[in-house]
């Protein structure tokens, strides 16, 4: 597990994340490519997670499961939180002094579109193998 800070571009809110997974996933869904223009490069934090300048963000909830956060001062993507959990998900890109970092999963891989893909080799789930999986987790 890593540690690491970060900020949004405008420093209206800064992170400090203490159990990052070093091997990061990427979500092609629907919902990610709206929301970020390309897929979502995402990094498991976990919980421990500390949020300075929480009264900043604006969370949009983006499903009955899981919520979006991002800064309401400059538009920085920073989070997807599982409810139940309280796990956060963050931008890989966040954080800039991360090392051995690996793209390990593709999640949504049905619903990347045709015109991209990464020459990385991965473990990858489709939209069903996904809600056959997180079933209990949702
Ligand atoms: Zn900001
Ligand atoms: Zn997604």
């Amino acid at each position: 597990m890593l540690s690491s800070t970060a900020s949004c571009l405008c420093g209206s809110v800064k992170i400090t994340a203490s159990e990052i997974n070093p091997k990061f996933s990427v979500c092609h869904c629907d919902s990610c490519r709206t929301w970020g223009g390309a897929p979502f490069f995402a990094v498991q934090c976990g919980t421990a997670v500390e949020i300075e300048g929480g009264e900043n963000i604006k969370v949009y909830e983006s499903s009955s499961w899981a919520s979006r956060g991002f800064c309401s001062e400059c538009g920085t993507h920073l989070f997807y939180k599982l409810k139940k959990s309280g796990e956060y998900n963050m931008p890989v890109g966040l954080f800039q002094n991360l090392k051995e970092l690996e793209m390990d999963m593709q999640y949504f891989s049905d619903q990347r579109p045709d015109y991209y893909c990464f020459l990385n080799e991965t473990k990858e789930m489709t939209k069903a193998e996904i809600l056959e999986y997180f079933a209990d987790q949702v």
